[in-house]
C-alpha cells in the first residue's frame, strides 16, 4: 500500500480509503440485506474493516447519513485500536452552531473516540450551501471550535457539485482537504483537481468504481477494449497518476470486495505505462467509433436546461451504454434522477419539451432532444432512491 500526505494535514493516508457507506448493515445492498441477519451483517462489517486494516488501508470515510456506519466503525476502532485508522466523518451544512456542535458530539459518541481526524462539511453542492457553510456563526464556527479544543484534527468538505463551486470552496482557505467526483468516465472536475494541487489541498475521489461505471463488474465489451488490463485497475491508476489526488474511496461491503481494487496497486502508480495509456486511448476510440456524430463530450455547455433535464449525465450514460452495453449501470444512475435533490440534480429525459435552447450551445452540434429520447427509451425503469434515503 502506498501512502500520501493528505493535503494540508499532517497525515499520511493510504491511496485507498475504506468508504464506509456500504458496510452499514442498514445500507448494504438489498440482495445482501435480504440474505444476512443483522448479527451476521455486523460480523461482516467488522470483517470488512479488519481486512482493510490488514491490507494497509489506514483511512475510513464515514458519515452520520450512512445508516449505522459510524457505530460500526466505532466498534471496529474499539476492537482493533483507535490508532489503526485515521477517520473522516461529516456534519451537515447548516446555519446553527449549536446544532452542529450537537452533531459533532454525537459523531464522537458513535465512533467511541475522543477525536475525529478530519471533519468534513457534508455536501457543499450549491452556491447557497457554500454560503451557509462558510458563514462565521454556523457549522463552520462549531467545527473550528472543535479543532481548537482538540476534538477535531482538520477540516474538509465534500461536494457533488461542479468545478467552479469546488474551486470557490477551496479558495476560501478554510479547508485542508476536499472530497468530490472525478472519474475516467466523467472528467468535468479536472479543473478542481488541478486547483487543489496549486493550493496544496488533499483530494479524496468519491466512488470511482461504482459511480464511475460499476467498473468492478465490467461488461464483456468494456473488458475486451481494456485488455490486458482490468477496467477498474486501469482507471484507478489513471486517477492516482494525478499528483493532487491523495486517495480513492473503496465502498466495500464485504472483505472480498477489496481484491479488484488492489490489483490497481500491483505496479508503479505514479504514472501510467505506455501500454496503459494505449488501453485508455482504445477506450476513447471505441466510443468515437460506436457513437460517431452522436458522441457527447460531457462539456456541460448546454446547461442549464429550463426544464432541468440532466443533459450531460444522461448523455454520459448513453455514451457508455451505446459503446459498451453498460445497461445495468445506466439504469442504476438514470432512475435516480428526478428526486436526487442537490445530491444528484436534474430530471429525466422525458421532461424535455424540445424548446431547442440547448441546441446552439452544443459545440458538437448534437441533436440533443433526439438523443435524450433515445436514452430514455434505453434507460427508463423503476425509480430508485439513493442509498441513504432508503431508510
Ligand atoms: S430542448 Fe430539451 S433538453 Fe434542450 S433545453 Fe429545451 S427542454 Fe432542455
Ligand atoms: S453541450 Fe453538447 S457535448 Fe456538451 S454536454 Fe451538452 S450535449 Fe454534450
Amino acid at each position: 500500500m502506498e501512502y500520501r500526505k493528505y493535503g494540508k494535514t499532517n497525515l499520511k493516508i493510504s491511496v485507498l480509503t475504506l468508504g464506509a457507506m456500504r458496510i452499514s448493515s442498514d445500507e448494504a445492498d438489498e440482495a445482501r440485506r435480504a440474505t444476512l441477519e443483522r448479527a451476521e451483517r455486523e460480523r461482516n462489517a467488522m470483517a470488512t474493516i479488519r481486512r482493510a486494516m490488514e491490507l494497509g488501508i489506514n483511512h475510513i470515510d464515514t458519515a452520520p447519513a450512512y445508516g449505522n456506519s459510524e457505530r460500526l466503525v466505532g466498534l471496529a476502532l474499539k476492537e482493533l485500536g483507535r490508532d489503526k485508522f485515521h477517520v473522516t466523518t461529516k456534519i451537515r451544512v447548516q446555519p446553527s452552531r449549536d446544532e452542529a456542535l450537537r452533531q459533532i458530539d454525537e459523531c464522537l459518541t458513535r465512533l467511541q473516540t475522543d477525536h475525529i481526524d478530519i471533519l468534513d462539511l457534508h455536501g457543499i453542492n450549491t452556491p447557497d450551501l457554500l454560503e451557509t457553510a462558510v458563514r462565521n456563526d454556523g457549522c463552520l464556527r462549531a467545527a473550528q471550535e472543535a479543532v481548537t479544543d482538540g476534538r477535531v484534527g482538520h477540516l474538509g468538505f465534500s461536494s457533488h457539485g461542479g468545478p467552479d463551486l469546488i474551486v470557490r470552496a477551496m479558495e476560501t482557505g478554510l479547508f485542508s482537504v476536499a472530497s468530490f467526483h472525478y472519474w475516467w468516465t466523467h472528467q468535468r472536475n479536472e479543473l478542481a483537481v488541478l486547483r487543489a494541487g496549486e493550493l496544496g489541498i488533499g483530494v479524496l475521489i468519491i466512488s470511482p468504481a461504482e459511480k464511475g461505471g460499476l467498473l468492478f463488474k465490467p461488461t464483456a465489451e468494456l473488458a475486451q477494449v481494456c485488455e490486458p488490463f482490468e477496467p477498474l485497475a486501469l482507471t484507478h491508476k489513471w486517477l492516482l497518476s494525478h499528483r493532487p489526488i491523495t486517495t480513492l474511496t473503496v465502498g466495500a461491503s464485504c472483505p472480498a470486495e477489496f481484491d479488484s481494487h488492489l490489483r490497481a496497486l500491483d505496479d508503479d502508480i505514479a504514472a501510467l505505462s505506455a501500454e496503459e495509456s494505449a488501453a485508455l486511448q482504445r477506450w476513447l476510440q471505441a466510443e468515437k467509433e460506436a457513437l460517431g456524430d452522436t458522441r457527447c463530450a460531457i462539456c456541460y455547455k448546454c446547461m442549464p436546461c429550463p426544464r432541468r433535464v440532466a443533459i450531460p449525465e444522461i448523455m454520459r450514460l448513453r455514451n457508455l451504454l451505446r459503446t459498451f452495453g453498460m445497461t445495468e449501470f445506466g439504469r442504476l444512475r438514470y432512475n435516480l434522477l428526478g428526486h436526487g435533490d442537490h445530491w444528484f440534480p436534474g430530471e429525466k429525459a422525458d421532461r424535455c419539451d424540445r424548446c431547442g435552447e440547448c441546441l446552439p450551445l452544443c459545440p458538437e452540434r448534437l441533436k440533443i432532444p433526439d438523443l435524450l429520447a433515445d436514452a430514455h427509451a434505453l434507460l427508463e425503469g423503476e425509480d430508485r432512491k439513493r442509498l441513504w434515503e432508503k431508510r
